[in-house]
């Protein structure tokens, strides 16, 4: 059903929320439509419901919007105090890479990781710079995330979202990491030429957590 379909649905029924809160899955840009139809429309866009969960990891504005600068902050805070998974997601970043607050930012973690498979790599790999192993969440996230390719797109897309927020780059939190020697498959790289980055399910995490380190 187009957006179209659904405002006139909206205008007419009475689940208007249930309504957006679907449309929601599709981000900010499906609900600037429902904003624009007029007010029926604009009250279930900003319903708790819509803004607890709206996908704002679909908007290309994504990274920036937690930025006082960015055209969607204040819709973003509005997320953000109703506790939705992808702006407590963001503020992490923020806290975590810009403001160095590790405990701000694992805490809100903490809260959203069980939705967004992303927050649990970053509790992960923050808990990690923060000395803790965190093994039980770790040992959840493998078991539900077997598939390299997909772990290799999520630690790429989780470098991405730091390196854009502009970190500080000093390895700030050197001091207390989680040391660990390099994987046993380094061995193995190097018998076949990989030189080039090449990773594999075992170091795909030993690299990540060692560059989200150098980022900080
Ligand atoms: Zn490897």
């Amino acid at each position: 059903m187009s957006t179209e379909e659904d405002c006139k649905i909206i205008h007419s029924g009475t689940n208007s929320r249930t309504i957006v809160s679907h449309v929601s899955e599709e981000g900010i840009e499906a609900l600037k439509n429902w904003i624009k139809s007029g007010h029926e429309g604009k009250s279930a866009a900003f319903s708790v419901e819509t803004l607890s969960r709206v996908r704002l990891d679909k908007s290309p504005d994504f990274i920036n919007m937690s930025s006082p600068d960015s055209v969607h902050f204040s819709f973003y805070s509005k997320c953000l105090a109703k506790r939705n998974p992808y702006a407590m997601y963001l503020q992490s970043l923020r806290l975590g890479f810009c403001s160095l607050d590790m405990k701000g930012a694992i805490s809100l973690l903490n809260d959203c990781k069980d939705v967004i498979p992303i927050a649990k790599l970053l509790y992960i790999a923050l808990n990690r710079c923060a000395g803790n192993e965190v093994l039980d969440a770790f040992n959840t996230f493998k078991r539900e995330n077997k598939c390299f390719t997909d772990v290799d797109i999520m630690a790429k897309t989780l470098i991405d979202h730091i390196s854009d927020l502009e970190p500080k780059r000093f390895g700030s939190y050197a001091e207390l990491f989680h040391y660990e020697d390099y994987p046993d498959c380094w061995v193995i790289h190097e018998f076949y030429n990989e030189y080039n980055g090449e990773r594999c399910s075992h170091c795909v995490y030993f690299f990540l957590f060692r560059d989200i380190l150098l980022l900080s």
